[in-house]
């Protein structure tokens, strides 16, 4: 038996599915799809599009569970287009910002999205971070990063007047964006092309089903149903996960591994006041530690004129908690009974004390930030918003640097291809990684 309904969506149960169902926005929707995307951030948006702009004649779903696209990372980040210096030559990561960066900006300039092409230093304070400094030169030269070059005191403050150091990488190809906007754009061309896109539709099982709808001359051409949170269900020939920081339970829910875990990160940044932000020209970032993945507090300017610093890097009692005493039960037990945390929590205890330090007192953050911006002073700054960044995590406590696709094995699993771990820079490489998926979903699935 079939059901078509949705949740703030498919409000129209028993409504016979050749007709389709008119929702709140006045649209039509119908109950089966070729292609349903779960994930209405960036990574799911871009890959929708990419789809749909490649395969025209099919049909194609996106579920979100928030009332609007784009609420969590992709609208919730320090906006940076990254040119891809860091990442190990020959990664994902590595390769998909690099070409990432580039369609980003092709793609603003086609739809008119402004950008700021401002440039970005990253700065040696410390004699001991030159070598650092110069190992990431040369990736970056190997990640074929446009532009590089390195610059000594006096370059510096040529191009930063109030950042101080002894030596810098200097990446003028770095830009910022609205990484928000950008997703929206994305979510609009897909709705062009003829996409659906269902909010406030919480996706709490993808099964396969074992009879078709009663009365459908399509026997099992649908063979996935999805149902949300209230009961209601769409049905599918293939999915596409992009939960973000719930990537992990999606992937769960369709009977595919579990792990990698995600772990919650929480970033809070300060904001530079108004009268201080000729403090600062483009970003400023610190030589990173490699014992983590993240990019250090870094001082970035925001395409509405303001300035953030940060963010750090707290473990966050809430997946998508934004304020420091978010918490909620199933999360926080879910992330302390899992052996992977319990070991990275062990190794880097004294890496996790200093963050949580920082993020309580302002002080201390501005402290670590003046190594770069002497100038700076803890009457400044404001406290700003944050960030959740969704990092996964393997049961021996390791970070997972690189991005993760995959899907399964079973039913369901044959017919699902799962975004695992998409971090950073996946805003930058979008475009990159919808291309990629679209390929790996013509490489496994008959469409
Ligand atoms: C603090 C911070 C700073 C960052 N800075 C940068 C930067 O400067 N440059 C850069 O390139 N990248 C940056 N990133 C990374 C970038 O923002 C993310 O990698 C990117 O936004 C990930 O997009 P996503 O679509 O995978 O995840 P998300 O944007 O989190 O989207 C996942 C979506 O899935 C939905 N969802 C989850 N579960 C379900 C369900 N069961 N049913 C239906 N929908 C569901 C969620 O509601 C959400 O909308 C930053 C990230 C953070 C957190």
């Amino acid at each position: 038996m079939f059901r078509v309904v949705n949740a703030a969506c498919l409000k129209a149960a028993g409504a016979p599915q050749s007709t389709g169902l008119r929702a709140a926005t006045g649209r039509h929707f119908h109950s089966s799809y070729d292609v349903a995307v779960v994930g209405g951030g960036i990574v799911g948006l871009a890959s929708a599009r990419e789809l749909i702009l490649r395969h025209p004649s099919l049909s194609f779903i996106l579920l979100e569970k928030e009332k609007e696209l784009a609420q969590h990372q992709s609208g919730h980040n320090s906006g940076v287009i990254h040119s891809g210096i860091y990442y190990t030559p020959g990664s994902l990561k590595a390769r998909l910002c690099v070409r990432g960066a580039t369609l980003a900006y092709e793609y603003c300039e086609k739809k008119g999205l402004p950008y700021k092409r401002c440039g970005k230093l990253i700065v040696a304070v410390e004699q001991e971070e030159i070598p650092r400094l110069k190992a990431l030169y040369e990736r970056g030269q190997r990640n074929n990063v446009r532009d590089l070059s390195i610059v000594d005191a006096k370059g510096i403050r040529e191009r930063e007047p109030y950042c101080r150091g002894i030596m810098a990488l200097d990446s003028p190809y770095t830009g910022i964006v609205n990484w928000r906007m950008v997703a929206l754009s994305y979510g609009a061309d897909f709705e062009e092309a003829g996409g659906t896109v269902l909010k406030d539709c919480e996706v709490n099982d993808i099964s396969v089903v074992v009879e078709s709808t009663s009365g459908s001359s399509e026997g099992m051409k649908y063979p996935i149903a999805i149902r949300d949170t209230k009961g209601n269900e769409v049905r599918c020939r293939y999915v596409l996960t992009c939960g973000g920081l719930y990537a992990d339970r999606l992937s769960q829910i369709s009977g595919c591994s579990r792990e990698p875990r995600i772990v919650p990160f929480r970033g809070d940044y300060l904001v530079l006041k108004p009268e201080k932000h000729y403090l600062v020209k483009g970003n400023i970032y610190p030589v990173p530690d490699p014992r983590f993945p993240f990019l250090g507090v870094h001082f970035t300017p925001r395409m509405d004129g303001s300035v953030w610093l940060g963010p750090n890097a707290v473990l966050a009692f809430k997946r998508e908690g934004y304020k420091v005493f978010d918490f909620n039960a199933r999360d926080f037990a879910d992330a302390l009974s899992f052996r992977g945390l319990q070991k990275l929590v062990m190794k880097n205890i004294t890496f996790g004390i200093g963050e949580m330090y920082r993020g309580v007192f302002k002080g201390a953050q501005v402290q670590k930030l003046q190594k770069y911006i002497p100038e700076l002073s803890v009457n400044d700054v404001l406290r700003g918003p944050a960030g959740v960044r969704a990092q996964a995590l393997d049961r021996d406590g390791n970070l997972v640097d690189d991005f993760v696709f995959d899907g399964g094995v079973g039913d369901v699993g044959s017919r699902v291809l799962h975004v695992r771990n998409a971090p950073s820079p996946a805003a930058t490489s979008s475009l990159a990684i919808a291309e990629m998926i679209a390929d790996e979903f013509e490489n496994r699935f008959t469409l």
